[in-house]
């Protein structure tokens, strides 16, 4: 079956096409032409489009190989070009591949032109192929960014929200609160061994919920306010930070007998206060969730790039991996108050600190065998 081919030949002699076009259709192509031979017919018939194949004369009487390969460039089209010219000397020929002919071919030597042609087009194909693909992938990665812009901008408006509606709530609620708990305490000094024995108990218990919630909306508007009061970074010893949040933990920490080894830490810019609040809130989570043993803390850096990873481990219950993202959600816990207390934000606020600095937060941890936070923090 002959193979349909439809070509753009530049060249003066109408005798010279003739036997460029027979050796083509020996060679097994079905061929159409159009034979052009100044610079503006050429540009014309690019224009018309539903080209397979440039085959071009070197020197022509008003017009030049090399030309004929510019106009094809210009004209963005990737098509194989051939020059088939009189002997033009190897310089040259080597000159004009490395213009961007596809390949050379004496006029004498004629055999070898259907083969090239062959060749040539199978490459464009292969061209053809990779600018496809290359065209797809970055379609695609253009939708990527696109989606990962548009979730980034929906999380920061959800971030916003959650965090107005977590100081308007906590704030809000601490008046009718502190009602709760007055006439609480009102009702336990006037009536408590006056009432039905059960009252004091039912009191008991209310006063512990109404102190819950004071502990649960002071932690909420501790949350609320990370990214809204957070104070410019500054040049800051993690050292003194680290050694601040273990003083506020004075009594937990001697309570506990916990150990706390502590590595030496970098200077970073940073927001002090929320340095302290950090670490605070991961050593004292590391001496609550603690079994039978004395709690063994310790706090180490490394620098990796332009980032310190700082790491808190303990050799405490540990988690199961399935809860290393939930746990640093709001409100999220994997035990009851009775096990262990606390209202499930301590993570969920080191979270929010570590992303205002420009970190991550993780845990590596198995059940049983203790956890280790790492956060990282850019050096600059
Ligand atoms: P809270 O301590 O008030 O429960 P957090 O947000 O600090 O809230 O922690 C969320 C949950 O993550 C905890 O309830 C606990 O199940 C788990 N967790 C946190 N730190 C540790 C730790 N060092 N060892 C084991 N589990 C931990």
């Amino acid at each position: 079956m002959p193979k349909p081919l439809h070509i753009l030949i530049v060249e003066d002699s109408e005798d010279d096409a003739f036997l460029l076009l027979r050796e083509l259709r020996k060679g097994g192509y079905e061929v159409t032409s159009e034979r052009v031979e100044t610079a503006e017919a050429m540009k014309a018939a690019l224009g018309k489009g539903g080209w397979d194949i440039v085959i071009s004369d070197y020197v022509l009487p008003v017009f030049g190989g090399l030309a004929a390969l510019s106009i094809l460039k210009e004209s963005g089209q990737d098509l194989p070009f051939i020059i088939v010219s009189g002997n033009i000397g190897e310089d040259i020929a080597v000159g004009a591949m490395k213009a961007g002919a596809h390949d050379y071919i004496i006029k004498g030597n004629l055999t070898r032109l259907a083969p090239a042609v062959e060749r040539e087009l199978r490459e464009a194909e292969v061209r053809r192929e990779k600018r496809q693909a290359e065209e797809a992938l970055r379609r695609s990665h253009e939708e990527l960014e696109r989606k990962v812009e548009e979730r980034t901008a929906e999380l920061v408006r959800s971030n916003k929200e959650l965090e107005q509606f977590a100081y308007i709530a906590s704030h809000d609620l601490q008046e009718p609160l502190r009602m709760i708990t007055s006439y609480l305490d009102l009702l336990d000094k006037r009536y408590r061994g006056k009432l039905e024995k059960d009252a004091g108990e039912f009191i008991d218990y209310a006063a512990g919920g109404a102190a819950h919630m004071k502990t649960l909306l002071n932690d909420l508007l501790v949350y609320s306010r990370v990214g809204t009061k957070g104070k410019p970074f500054e040049l800051t010893d993690l050292n003194i930070s680290l050694k601040s949040a273990i003083s506020n933990l004075k009594k937990r920490v001697e309570e506990s007998g916990a150990q706390i080894t502590c590595g030496n830490l970098p200077g970073i810019y940073a927001d002090e206060t929320q340095m302290v609040q950090l670490f605070q809130n991961l050593i004292g989570n590391a001496i609550k969730f603690r079994n039978s043993d004395a709690p063994r803390v310790t706090v180490s850096s490394e620098l990796k790039g332009n980032e310190w990873t700082i790491r808190v481990s303990d050799n405490g219950i540990g988690i199961d991996p399935k809860f290393f993202d939930k746990i640093f959600q709001i409100f999220q816990r994997l035990h009851t108050k009775g096990q262990y207390p606390g209202t499930g934000i301590g993570l969920s606020i080191c979270k929010k600190i570590v992303e205002r600095h420009g970190g991550r937060i993780w845990v590596e941890s198995e059940p049983g065998k203790g956890s280790t936070f790492c956060f990282t923090l850019r050096v600059k």
